[in-house]
């Protein structure tokens, strides 16, 4: 059983994300213009609703990676998951980073569980469905890891395919889903590449902050080598925004470089930063359901729309 997990009031919409008045705005996506006054609310371009679906599968593996950590991976992972899944598309969690946080931002007591990933990648016949477990969202599952993880990332160095542990062994449930996720841990290191070498494509986040661009260079550096070595068909799916302040200038420089330098890559949606995603984490569900209404919630839906759209 789970731990209960603390009680944590459901949030008052904060100023900003009314849909009145907004004391500053938000970014509107688009051409960027650091010197215009603040704008109205984000006017999101049109981005189709992605059609329903009649039945599921083979899923798209999408590696949500940046060797930076703290630049929203695992927040941006969530929550992206939690919004395909309204879109109602079938969707696995896969958490690849031993300190766990996607699971624990998922309300699941990592630490406390008998199989997780670790068991899929380093025991024969390990079965891959006593691993995953459902969420709070409808339509969407996890497959949690914990600090066990860690050590996989050690065994596997001497292993035959040690690139290929992971795509071996989410391939028997690749029919049942229309979009895997993989959260990676903040390393160029042997899980990651994992990750990316049985992506389809990858998602970067990065933080709109001075240093962010630094350590791009390494970063698509190695999906070249991937793609040279292991994986030819990996693409970048895009670049996403995170930790945007629209109330400084400076947050929109670092952004416009970033667009600048990746063009149409860059996802038309921004992240904000606010307070929401912490609250998230401490409430174990997605920002979709904890403030449903909020910028935060309907910017990761236009994430969702604009992935699917991709
Ligand atoms: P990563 O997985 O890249 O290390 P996380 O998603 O864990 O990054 O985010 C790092 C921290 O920042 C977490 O505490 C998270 O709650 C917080 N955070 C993530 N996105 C935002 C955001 N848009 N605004 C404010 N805080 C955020
Ligand atoms: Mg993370």
């Amino acid at each position: 059983m789970d731990t209960p997990r603390p009680f944590t009031p459901r949030p008052e919409p904060l100023d900003h994300e009314t849909n009145g008045e907004e004391p500053y705005g938000d970014y509107e996506g688009g051409e960027l213009d650091v010197a215009a006054e603040p704008v109205g609310r984000h006017r999101l371009k049109e981005v189709p609703e992605p059609a329903p679906l009649t039945e599921h599968g083979p899923a798209r593996v999408i590696a949500v990676a940046n060797q930076k950590g703290g630049v929203g991976k695992t927040t941006s992972t969530i929550n992206l998951g939690a919004a395909l899944a309204e879109y109602g598309r079938k969707v696995l969690l896969v958490d690849f980073d031993p300190q766990g946080a996607l699971s624990v931002g998922l309300g699941v007591q990592a630490h406390e569980l008998e199989t997780t990933i670790y068991n899929l990648l380093m025991e024969r016949g390990a079965e891959i469905d006593e691993v995953i477990r459902p969420t709070t969202v409808e339509g969407m599952d996890l497959l949690p890891s914990n600090i066990d993880l860690s050590a996989a990332e050690v065994q596997l160095v001497t292993e035959v395919g040690r690139e290929q542990a992971l795509g071996r062994a989410i391939k028997p449930v690749l029919d049942r889903y229309d979009v895997i996720l993989i959260d990676c841990q903040p390393s160029l290191g042997l899980l990651t590449i994992n990750a990316l070498a049985c992506a389809d494509s990858i998602l970067i986040p990065l933080a709109c902050e001075f240093f962010s661009l630094r350590g791009v260079a390494l970063l698509m550096d190695t999906i070249d080598k991937v793609r040279e070595r292991l994986n030819p068909d990996l693409k970048i799916l895009g670049i996403l925004a995170t930790m945007f302040d629209p109330r400084t200038l400076h947050t929109k420089e670092v952004r416009q470089r970033v667009v600048e330098a990746f063009g149409d890559l860059v996802f038309e949606a921004v992240i904000n930063r606010t307070v929401r995603f912490p609250e998230t984490t401490v409430a174990g569900e997605p920002i979709t359901s904890w403030a449903p209404t909020s910028n935060g919630a309907e910017s990761y839906r236009l994430l969702a729309r604009e992935v699917l759209a991709r």
